[in-house]
């Protein structure tokens, strides 16, 4: 159960303290690319997007995109974004998180996500520090997507009560 609880949870990837982040150690952000920085039918970055990445650069934090989606997508939104990339990732599977955090302790690792099962379940996996966020559009996605999110809602409820004292 533990796997599936976010270390922290936001309505939004603006709502996060990122020199809080930075304090406790985090060297590394890990984001979600569909439905965390943008919807799904938003091509390109945002002008907060963008500004979330400078304030991420700023502070002395590293942003990697990693997406499940194709990489004429990503990589599109990446290279405007200005940050390294990794597509067709297989979240939750622990290859590609491997590969991006090789030079980086698990305690300086943040993943962010709007999944549960793929984002926060994968980051929990790797004892990174997981940040669940709202989803941006929900309409748009596909079914498969939806399907999870039936689970999440149960595990978030269970996330809610636990959090209630
Ligand atoms: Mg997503």
């Amino acid at each position: 159960m533990r796997l599936f609880i976010p270390h922290e949870y936001h309505k939004s990837i603006h709502d996060i303290d990122l020199v809080k982040l930075y304090d406790s150690g985090k060297r590394l952000i890990l984001t979600d690319l569909d439905n965390t920085l943008v919807g799904y039918d938003i091509s390109l970055p945002t002008a907060e997007i963008i500004l979330f990445k400078e304030k991420c650069e700023k502070i002395g934090m590293k942003l990697v995109i990693i997406s499940n989606n194709k990489e004429p997508r990503v990589k599109m939104f990446a290279e405007k974004l200005g940050v390294e990339y990794h597509s067709s990732a297989k979240k939750p599977l622990k290859r590609s998180y491997k590969r991006l955090t090789r030079d980086y302790n698990p305690n300086d690792v943040v993943i962010i996500g709007d999944q549960i099962f793929t984002d926060i379940f994968g980051g929990n996996r790797m004892n990174f520090y997981t940040i669940l966020v709202d989803v941006i559009n929900y309409n748009n996605e596909l079914f498969k997507t939806r399907l999870n999110r039936f689970f999440e809602k149960i595990v978030v409820k269970i996330f809610k009560i636990k959090g209630e004292k």
